[in-house]
Order: C-alpha cells, then sequence, then structure tokens
C-alpha cells in the first residue's frame, strides 16, 4: 500500500479508496496560454508516477485535471494574437496533450475546462452569496468573506493576524484590481473590463467572469461531490490556491474536500529559480533542438524525491541518457536470454503483479512515501547484481517482468534507439528528437520535413513500433 506524506496533516498516510472502489483525485492543471515547462512537467510527471503505482498497486484510480483556458493570461495573450479565446486555447491545450504523451503521462478519465462549466461557477457564487460568505461589490464583481471561515489558513498553517494584517495575502490582492472590505477576501466573479473584449458571461452580479480559484471546486464538486481521496498541485498552490479552494467548497457545500493533499515542491534550474529573462524555462521543444529526447526528460523529473527541490541541470540530461542505456542493455540480454517473449502490457501488470525478487526493495521505495531516487538506487543495484546470462529462460522471463513492472511505475521504456542512434551527430539527434514529438502530435507535414532534413544530412529515420533508429546513409 502506498504511503504518502499529507500537506494538512503534516504526516505520513496510507492511502485507500474512501468508498472502497475508485481512488478519485484531482490534480490542477495547466494554464493554455503557451507551451509548458519543465517545472510544470515536474509537477505532472510525479503525478503520473503516484497514480501508475497505486495502479500497479491494485487499486483503481479516477483521475481529474483542469484545463484553465479563461484567466488574465489566456485572455491577454489570445488578444495579443489576434485570435478568439477558444481558438488560442485549443491550440495550446493540444500542444500540451501532445508533450504529455512524449513524456508518457497517463491520460486523465476526466479533463474539464473552466469556459465550459461557467453555469457550475456561478451557480456556487450564488450559493456563497445565499449563505453570506460571499459579497457583491460596486462594480459587479464577487468576493469571497474570509472572516465567514474560522479555519481559513488551516492547509498552509497561516497566522491569522498576519492574515487579518494583509501581509501574506497582499500580494494577491494588489494584484487584483478590485475593491474589497478585507485585504485577504478574493474574487470569485470579476466584473467584466474593456480589457476583456469579447470574452464574458451574463450572471446575476451583471457581465463577466470567473475568479481563478472557482473552477477547481465547482468542477469537484460536480464530478466527485463533498468529499473526495486526494488533490495534488505544485507547492506554489498551496497559498492561496488550495487554501482558498477548502474555503469556498466546505462553504458552499459542505463535507471535508480532499482528505489528503499531496504537493511537489518546485523545480530548480542550476539551483535557482526559472525565468524568461535567464532563458532557463526550458520547454520539451527546447531541450529536443538540444538533442535530448522526452524520455531522458522524463527519466530526470521522475527520478527526484518530490518533497524536495529537483535542481535540473542539461548534464541531469547527459547522465539520464546514460543511464537509460544501461537499462536498455540489460534489458536486452534478458530478452535475449528469454528467448524474446512477450511482456505483459500496462494493464495486465495492473491485474497480476509479478514476483518482484531482487526488484522488490525498488516497488517497497516507491510505495513508501514515493521515493523516487531511492528506488532507481535499487533498480541500479538489482542488474549489477543479476547475470541474465546464468539464468534459464523461465528465470529470465521472470525477472525481465520484475524489471519491466518497476519501468512501468516510473513510466519509462529504455529503448534502444537511445544506443543505436548514439554516433549521429547532435543537430541530426535534435533533428530526429523534433521528429518524434512532431509524430507524437500525430503533425505528419512537420514529420515529413524532418525526415528530408535528416536525410539531407547523411542519415536515415528507420521506425520502430516503440521508437526509431538513425542509420548513417552509405
Ligand atoms: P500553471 O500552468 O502555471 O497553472 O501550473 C501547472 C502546474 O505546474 C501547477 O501544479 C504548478 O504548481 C506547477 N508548477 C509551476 N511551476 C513549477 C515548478 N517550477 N516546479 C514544479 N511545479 C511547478
Ligand atoms: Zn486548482
Amino acid at each position: 500500500m502506498l504511503h504518502l506524506y499529507d500537506t494538512r496533516s503534516g504526516t505520513i498516510k496510507d492511502l485507500a479508496p474512501a468508498n472502497g472502489k475508485k481512488f478519485r483525485f484531482y490534480c490542477c492543471g495547466p494554464t493554455v496560454y503557451g507551451p509548458a515547462h519543465i517545472g510544470n512537467f515536474r509537477t505532472f510527471v510525479l503525478q503520473d508516477v503516484f497514480r501508475r503505482v497505486l495502479e500497479l498497486g491494485g487499486v483503481s484510480t479516477v483521475h481529474a485535471r483542469n484545463l484553465t483556458d479563461v484567466d488574465d493570461k489566456t485572455i491577454r495573450d489570445s488578444q495579443k494574437a489576434g485570435v478568439t479565446l477558444a481558438e488560442f486555447t485549443e491550440g495550446w491545450t493540444r500542444k500540451f496533450h501532445a508533450d504529455c504523451l512524449a513524456l508518457n503521462c497517463l491520460p486523465p478519465h476526466i479533463e474539464p475546462s473552466a469556459v465550459k462549466h461557467i453555469p457550475e461557477q456561478i451557480q456556487m457564487v450564488q450559493k456563497l452569496m445565499d449563505s453570506g460568505h460571499a459579497y457583491a461589490s460596486e462594480d459587479g464583481s464577487v468576493y469571497f468573506r474570509i472572516s465567514s471561515y474560522p479555519d481559513y489558513g488551516q492547509l498552509s498553517r497561516l497566522d491569522r493576524r498576519e492574515l487579518e494584517l494583509g501581509k501574506t495575502a497582499n500580494a494577491r490582492a494588489n494584484a487584483d484590481e478590485y475593491a474589497k472590505d478585507s485585504v485577504a477576501d478574493f474574487v470569485l466573479w470579476k466584473s467584466r473590463r474593456q480589457e476583456d473584449g469579447p470574452n464574458y458571461w451574463e450572471s446575476p452580479w451583471g457581465e463577466g467572469r470567473p475568479g481563478w480559484h472557482l473552477e477547481c471546486s465547482a468542477m469537484i464538486n460536480k464530478y466527485f461531490g463533498t468529499d473526495f481521496d486526494l488533490h495534488s498541485g505544485g507547492i506554489d498552490l498551496v497559498f492561496p490556491h488550495h487554501e482558498n479552494e477548502i474555503a469556498q467548497s466546505r462553504c458552499a457545500y459542505g463535507g471535508d474536500f480532499a482528505h489528503h493533499w499531496f504537493h511537489i515542491t518546485h523545480l530548480l534550474v542550476n539551483g535557482g529559480k526559472m525565468s524568461k529573462s535567464l532563458g532557463n524555462m526550458y520547454t520539451l521543444d527546447d531541450l529536443a533542438r538540444m538533442g535530448h529526447s522526452p524520455e531522458a526528460v522524463r527519466y530526470v523529473l521522475a527520478g527526484g524525491y518530490y518533497r524536495r527541490p529537483l535542481n535540473f541541470t542539461l548534464d541531469s540530461l547527459n547522465d539520464a541518457r546514460v543511464a537509460l542505456a544501461r537499462l536498455a542493455r540489460f534489458d536486452k540480454r534478458l530478452a535475449d536470454q528469454s528467448g524474446n517473449k512477450a511482456l505483459p502490457s500496462y494493464n495486465n501488470f495492473r491485474k497480476i503483479m509479478p514476483s518482484l525478487g531482487e526488484f522488490a526493495p525498488a516497488w517497497e521505495s516507491l510505495n513508501n512515501d514515493l521515493n523516487t531516487p531511492e528506488a532507481l538506487g535499487h533498480v541500479f543495484t538489482a542488474i549489477k547484481r543479476i547475470q541474465p546470462e546464468t539464468l534459464d529462460s523461465t528465470q529470465a522471463y521472470e525477472t525481465r517482468c520484475a524489471f519491466h513492472f518497476i519501468l512501468e511505475a516510473f513510466g519509462i521504456t529504455p529503448v534502444a534507439r537511445e544506443e543505436a542512434s548514439q554516433d549521429a551527430p547532435d543537430d541530426v539527434k535534435a533533428l530526429a528528437e523534433q521528429r518524434w514529438q512532431a509524430k507524437q502530435a500525430r503533425d505528419w507535414t512537420t514529420a515529413d520535413t524532418l525526415r528530408l532534413q535528416i536525410s539531407e544530412k547523411g542519415w536515415t529515420i528507420k521506425d520502430r513500433k516503440d521508437g526509431y533508429d538513425l542509420l548513417k546513409e552509405s
């Protein structure tokens, strides 16, 4: 059983579905106004590893993750691009999905969008107005009254006095241009502004749009009701986003809201924060242009313990490439020894856990607060100890199943292309990676153009089911 740290109680807790059937969890999703960066993907990849460990441990899940497709940033940038908000966010949603696929993240079962849930959000604001937890200001915006919810600040352990002085909430409050009767009150419904252009909806309080904290609460209520198993996001969301979600959800609907809070510590680049000005807000495409595969990116992101900051460097991607090649070599030896017998699929592994043998400690580490670096350490200890050539074909097959079971939990498939393509120059490798991503996104025109460019440089791409090889043209 998976034991995981819970932000609210500050303790490690066992995870089991409260309804005895399916483990229902919600992750705050991307704001679709540009490509997601590797910081975002640290969070999404670790949420994916979390889900895989639960599922491979025999627990069925319902995974919900929203799309924030209306907020200040999406509206501002769609206008800059001269397209409608819908066109703009649909394009970036497609890109997000393609990147998730390249990173081998399982798609959520439910992926609701804020724009498609405006009536639900208006209803929620109405409930808060009716029960005295919200008030309208002169300009038609509606605010949540923090003082009406005495437990406000519990998740993030905020000092109430600090809140009342407005120190903690000040930054967010000032970023908003609306009048409020208490600095820490947050906006539920924003009245229409000139800059919003055509992006507004009718409501009992006039034309406007939802505030950015509201969507998750309204959609969670629709799909999960008042209580569900777990809520997750990057650590930056603890305050104010998750604090606000708890307050408004409990006041509107009652119940406990999320039973468990899973927060992922931030990714740093070269020991510091990512920023546009430093040019280190890497996207998958940036890294592909440098010749780094999505598998290597996933390996680095999945391999850091979620409760510690992950220091991302380009060197760590090179190390990942070497590690993946080692795993692929070991796999090949096991495959040869077992007569290349087909392996169970992810879904079959969910039904029957193989006997884990030397890989049991890795599985234990994953279940012990998702300690991914410790688990990887155990994997490498195991592959050092095991000599595939000394095993008979049945033993080799069983060992390979155990090895792949752990790899499935990490969501990595060490394919031989890491090795086969080793000799290609970096610019050719980079083009090949871009083509691979274009293929994943089903962008065949770009994929074909890239194939030609690769050929002009004297290399041929040979596709395989799960990857490709780069071969020198003779
Ligand atoms: P956003 O698209 O900004 O709403 O963020 C999507 C997810 O990425 C949220 O769960 C954020 O908390 C998370 N996130 C943002 N920056 C980072 C970072 N540097 N490291 C890890 N997670 C992050
Ligand atoms: Zn949220």
